[in-house]
């Protein structure tokens, strides 16, 4: 019985077991849409980032166009200049085997070069102009320093002139400041035998495009988002921003791939960038704008942390309503199982207060009522267990055990008693006459006046048949002689009934004192009954009393 131990503690208790579940029927479908959300946020502020920058690569590529048509409008103004056609038609015509014609040659040469001298002054962004063969050597050029420099000629020049009218090259370095460089041309339209024969062109500086790349025009998203012209066939490029170079000109792009699609990149300097090539549509470049990442989706971030947050709180409060639950639940479990072990262990004045007008409060209520009818149960059998059962008086174990504790008594504290023997006179003819059932119904009258004249410290008992034991303690003689005989008389002139049958009797009473000598209870009721056994012999109804053994 010791065992049996309360489980509280382990781990998988009902309290723990409702704990996790509470926690885990919060946290899963929380964590579960907080990903959804999160997710979907995500796709949204892609898609939003991605069109933000499809739609600024448009405006952009709308300007380019704008600005190489302004470069092809100035070459059409310079081509249509008489001079120029005048001096290459004159270059064309002569033969180059005649002396004084090479003379004329050069001399045309020099007037060309110097009117494309003059013009290359006046634009700041344009560092040669060229009268080019069709093969793309130059015939003439402005005398500016460099002006033998190589540079590519495009292969399809041809084609770009048939299908615009003008052509352009790719784009290239300039060796000495680093800038990127373009070869803008048109044909230059002589007569109809010439044509296409020679080119004017110019080798424009890229760099005026840097008022277009200004981030500024992005508002307040331009302190994070850079930009960059891409020649898409190659995936390099050739023209950054104002300040952003330092941060995009370590991302290698794929010459092919990554375009039209947000994605990640890191640079040398360890930003998370988010950013896609924007290809344009008529030229072979593209645009790259890329944004910080924590800028871009601080938004989405901030997001995260409070879904974060809510999960949590949401999880410590779920965690703490079942606790609370569990609590209500086991505390009077345990005053259950706790009480149930004190009943178990004989303990059945137990009792469970009632606090609740639940399940729980239910069962207390029952259980209370279980220990209370077993306690009136166990009362029940104590007393058949001692009692006799026709007149009500102790039996004769219980009034031996009586007996014997006033024996322990009166060793300890030397509190002396008396016993007295009674016995109904002539009782077989009680019996005899008047049947079996009346002599009945005598001994139980007989035991009630026995307990009115008996004081509550007093003990009557059943000895056997016709005969009790009653003690009195704690009394002298006289008083116990007096005792005896009230009680005697009370019985004399007692008139029993039976079914209207008037009966009388009389008892004899023997009275034995407690002797100092006495090595137990035994003792006593031997000198009581041997008192009894003389007022018998004396002629009954009386009482004797024996003083010692010897008498
Ligand atoms: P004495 O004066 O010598 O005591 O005579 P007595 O007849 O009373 O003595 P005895 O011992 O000869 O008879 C006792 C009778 O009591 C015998 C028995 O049938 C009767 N008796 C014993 N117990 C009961 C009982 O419970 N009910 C009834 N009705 N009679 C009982
Ligand atoms: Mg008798
Ligand atoms: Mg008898």
């Amino acid at each position: 019985m010791g065992k049996r131990k309360n489980k509280h503690g382990y781990l998988l208790s009902i309290r723990n077991r409702i704990f996790v579940f509470a926690v885990l029927v919060t946290a899963i479908p929380s964590l579960s849409m907080g990903l959804l959300l999160q997710n979907m946020l995500q796709t949204t502020l892609e898609e939003k980032v991605e069109q933000r920058f499809v739609d600024s690569a448009q405006i952009m590529e709308r300007e380019i166009c704008l600005w190489l048509k302004k470069r092809v409008y100035d070459l059409t103004v310079f081509s249509n200049a008489s001079i120029v056609s005048e001096a290459a038609t004159a270059y064309l015509k002569i033969p180059e085997e005649s002396a004084d014609d090479s003379k004329n040659r050069l001399q045309n040469i020099k007037i060309l070069e110097t009117y494309l001298s003059t013009l290359q002054h006046q634009f700041k962004d344009y560092v040669r102009i060229f009268v080019l063969s069709r093969t793309g050597s130059v015939i003439a050029a402005s005398q500016s320093s460099g002006r033998d420099r190589p540079f590519p000629f495009p292969d399809d020049y041809i084609e770009q002139i048939s299908d615009r009218q003008w052509f352009k090259g790719n784009v290239y370095i300039d060796p000495r400041d680093k800038s990127p460089l373009l070869l803008i041309g048109l044909p230059l339209f002589l007569d109809q035998f010439y044509e296409y024969e020679t080119l004017l062109a110019i080798e424009v500086r890229l760099t005026g495009l840097l008022p277009l790349l200004d981030s500024a025009k992005f508002g307040d998203a331009g302190n994070w988002t850079y930009e960059s012209l891409v020649d898409v066939r190659t995936g390099r490029q050739f023209l950054y921003g104002r300040g952003t170079k330092k941060v995009l000109n370590e991302i290698n792009l794929s010459p092919s791939g990554d375009r039209q699609m947000l994605r990640e990149y890191t640079n040398g300097l360890g930003e998370r960038l988010m950013g896609l090539v924007v290809p344009f549509r008529e030229l072979e470049w593209g645009l790259f704008i890329a944004e910080n990442y924590e800028k871009a989706f601080s938004g989405m971030i901030h997001a995260r942390h409070r879904n974060i947050i809510i999960i949590c709180c949401f999880s410590v409060l779920m965690g703490i309503v079942a606790y609370l639950l569990t609590r209500q639940i086991m505390v009077p479990l345990s005053a259950l199982t706790r009480g149930a072990e004190r009943v178990a262990e004989g303990d059945l004045d137990v009792r469970l207060p009632v606090r609740r007008n639940d399940e729980i409060g239910f069962a207390t209520t029952v259980f209370n009522d279980m220990v209370a009818k077993l306690k009136l149960s166990q009362t029940k059998l104590e007393q058949l267990a001692t009692t006799d059962s026709l007149t009500g008086l102790n039996n004769r174990k219980q009034v031996m055990s009586i007996l014997h504790d006033h024996y322990a008594y009166y060793r300890r504290y030397a509190t002396a008693f008396s016993v007295l023997m009674l016995d109904v006179d002539h009782f077989k003819v009680v019996n005899d006459t008047y049947g079996h059932q009346a002599g009945d119904t005598v001994l139980k009258q007989v035991a009630e006046i026995f307990n009115e004249n008996l004081r509550n410290v007093d003990s009557a008992g059943r000895y056997g048949g016709e005969e009790f034991l009653v003690i009195l303690a704690e009394s002298g003689v006289d008083e116990s002689i007096q005792a005896a005989e009230r009680i005697r008389k009370a019985v004399a002139s007692h008139i029993f009934t039976h079914e209207e049958q008037k009966i009388r009797v009389h008892i004899s009473v023997g009275i034995g004192r407690i002797q100092k000598q006495d090595r137990d209870e035994q003792k006593v009721v031997s000198r009581a009954d041997m008192a009894l056994y003389r007022a018998k012999d004396e002629g009954r109804n009386r009482v004797v009393y024996q003083a010692d053994d010897d008498q």
